[in-house]
């Protein structure tokens, strides 16, 4: 290990003067610790006292400067999760001229990015706290390139799905764990610290019910690009994902453990004859990674118990349908990490969610233990009530046992139910489409707005308002061009809003005489794509 550091040539001598001259330099971006990244010189870390060290000199920065409020709760997070008070960041602090009483430092090389994955069990968690914030943090500095050192500090083993992380880079990826093999003091000679959250969708339920992030900043396009740079990277390549030439086929993901569909062949026969389409079985247990994203990119339709599985229809064509079932007494609308995902604008997926109805078609399991879903080391009140609820109330992450026990529960699928479900909730049949991607290119502002007034009467006047196209429309075919202007009379605070085909228009209605107007105008595209208002015309009649 500690030779694969040293491979990389760095001038020791030089860069042990330049810690100990200029000591470390942070300069970071964000106003909080929730949406903070730093970047930072000469950052060590001490294995003997699992901490990160700032080394202090005369020309070290600390940029926030935050005094004890660096404390209060942190620097930053560690992890893509907002906040949580596991997964924060901060260092200690030296001056530069303790390192003459400690340990020869080691230098990384490499500019590393020290993060760490959040829940690196589970799929979902892989692909939305971890690969996708990594990826599009490493694009967000160009020092972060192809050459990049991942750190991963929340100290949990590689992991089963760590090749995957393995993609995003072509260094192997350093663990905690491995840290101290180095040396007693690691010295990151440039290293990036905490990851975006520009690309989570999903809150888990730590402070408020589970459900979509309040402001989403990302669309399907992000995430597309992500997942064919991924499906590049599993040697899936974009020969074996064309446009389906047959009508295509279905993937049915199975859990192997638990969770279960009890009644998989029947299921599998029923999709087979309502739609006429191949169905292909994968699981996370016999299938690798590259092979069921090959499977799911040319699919037309992925049927799942809800389950962390479902992350991969990232992967699915646009067009393509996502069918996630839930277990009797689980509410689809509660637990919506994929729904989400595939409603996301640009991935252009249908979803439909079914739920099973029919306790009787439900095998629980009280028995087990607590973590998956059992009961019987609750009071038996509390699992009588269990028992008896058909549905688990809304509640906080991540140990509620009725939420577990529901959850965990095994599933005949009722077929007749099933497909009633999916021929109310499926728009158009499945397919890949051909990418025929819409566009989301907004207006630009109106250009040279004016108005023009006349008085009638003493009661009666008009007022024109005109302008000309978005100077980007000259350059655009578009479906549908509108106009919206917005009248409001000095003083008031309500308006009249107006959806207009032309580029001027006369309004004589509700016009007095000897009145000033304030007059916004802005253009619309195909109904939904909102131009920026033009500034505000003062128009008197
Ligand atoms: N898993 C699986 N087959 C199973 C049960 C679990 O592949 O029968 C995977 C699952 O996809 C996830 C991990 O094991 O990546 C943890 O599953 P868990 O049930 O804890 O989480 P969930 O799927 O509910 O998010």
């Amino acid at each position: 290990q500690s030779q694969e550091l040293s491979q990389v040539r760095i001038d020791y001598h030089a860069a042990l003067l330049a810690l100990q001259e200029h000591g470390t330099r942070m300069v970071c971006t964000g106003k909080m610790h929730t949406d903070r990244i730093c970047r930072l010189d000469y950052l060590c870390y001490s294995t003997e006292a699992e901490e990160f060290v700032f080394f202090h000199s005369n020309s070290s920065v600390m940029l926030p400067n935050l005094g004890a409020r660096r404390f209060q709760p942190a620097l930053l997070d560690l992890s893509s999760v907002e906040d949580h008070n596991t997964q924060y960041f901060n260092f200690m602090e030296l001056p530069a001229a303790a390192l003459k009483f400690m340990p020869k430092p080691v230098f990384v090389p490499d500019a590393a990015l020290i993060l760490n994955r959040f829940n690196p069990d589970n799929l979902m968690h892989v692909f939305h706290d971890d690969l996708l914030p990594i990826y599009y943090t490493m694009g967000q500095y160009s020092d972060l390139d192809e050459e990049a050192r991942l750190v991963f500090m929340e100290g949990w083993s590689e992991g089963p799905h760590f090749q995957l992380y393995r993609l995003l880079s072509s260094k192997q990826p350093l663990l905690k764990e491995q840290l101290k093999n180095f040396g007693k003091l690691l010295c990151f000679t440039k290293s990036y610290v905490g990851l975006s959250k520009m690309t989570t969708w999903y809150q888990y339920g730590f402070v408020q019910p589970q459900g979509p992030k309040a402001n989403i900043l990302v669309s399907g396009n992000e995430l597309r690009q992500f997942a064919a740079f991924l499906a590049e990277r599993l040697n899936v390549t974009a020969e074996e994902r064309p446009e389906a030439q047959d009508d295509g086929y279905i993937v049915v993901f199975s859990r192997s453990i638990n969770r279960l569909i009890l009644n998989e062949a029947e299921l599998i026969l029923a999709l087979v004859q309502e739609f006429q389409m191949r169905v292909v079985t994968v699981s996370l247990e016999e299938h690798s990674l590259a092979d069921i994203v090959r499977a799911v990119g040319r699919a037309s339709m992925l049927v799942s118990m809800h389950g962390a599985q479902l992350i991969t229809s990232l992967f699915l064509p646009r067009g393509a349908a996502v069918v996630e079932l839930f277990p009797y007494a689980v509410n689809p609308e509660h637990y919506a990490p994929y729904r989400t995902l595939a409603s996301l604008p640009g991935m252009d997926l249908q979803y439909v969610a079914w739920r099973n109805t029919i306790e009787e078609n439900s095998v629980a399991f009280p028995e087990r233990s607590w973590d998956q879903g059992g009961i019987v080391h609750l009071e038996k009140e509390e699992q009588e009530r269990i028992l008896k609820s058909k549905e688990v109330p809304r509640h906080l992450c991540c140990r509620n046992p009725e939420w577990l026990f529901r959850i965990y529960q095994d599933t005949k699928v009722d077929i007749p139910s099933l497909l009633d479900t999916l021929r109310q909730g499926l728009t158009a049949r499945p397919s890949p489409k051909k990418a025929r991607v819409a566009s989301t290119v907004h207006p630009g502002r109106v250009r040279e707005p004016q108005c023009q007034t006349s008085v009638q009467a003493t009661n009666e006047a008009k007022l024109t308002v005109s302008w000309q196209i978005p100077w980007n429309l000259k350059y655009l075919k578009v479906r549908e061009v509108r106009y919206e202007v917005w009248i409001q009379e000095q003083g008031e605070n309500t308006y009249m809003p107006y959806i207009l085909p032309h580029q001027n228009y006369t309004f004589s209605e509700n016009i007095k005489p000897f009145t000033t107007y304030l007059v916004w105008v802005r253009c619309i595209f195909n109904k939904t794509l909102l131009g920026p208002f033009a500034d505000v015309l003062m128009c008197r009649t």
